[in-house]
């Protein structure tokens, strides 16, 4: 018996654990977390629209109860700031 995954559909949507766990940091209010598996400490990072450069997490807008709901990024190459979908972050 063959195991066959799911074929993957063109989508907008991300549904990877990646996406799971920067939704879960970012209604718990925070932009960095440990990996339990490798006991390192991972912040959020977007790729910059005009370069593709690196960009950290400048300053976040969060709702009455802490939880963040626009992150705001700064290009470490070109400076630019923009505003980052939860889609577009990833943990390093
Ligand atoms: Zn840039």
């Amino acid at each position: 018996m063959t195991t066959v995954a799911a074929p993957k559909r063109a989508s907008s949507k991300r549904a990877d654990p990646e996406l799971a766990t920067i939704t879960r940091l970012l209604a718990a209010g925070q932009t960095t977390r440990v990996n339990a598996a490798t006991g390192h400490s991972q912040a959020l990072y977007a790729k910059c629209p005009n370069d593709g450069g690196q960009s950290q997490v400048r300053r976040v807008s969060r709702q009455g109860g802490g939880a963040i709901f626009e992150v705001h990024m700064r290009c470490t190459q070109c400076a630019t700031d923009f505003v980052a979908k939860p889609e577009s972050l990833y943990l390093r």
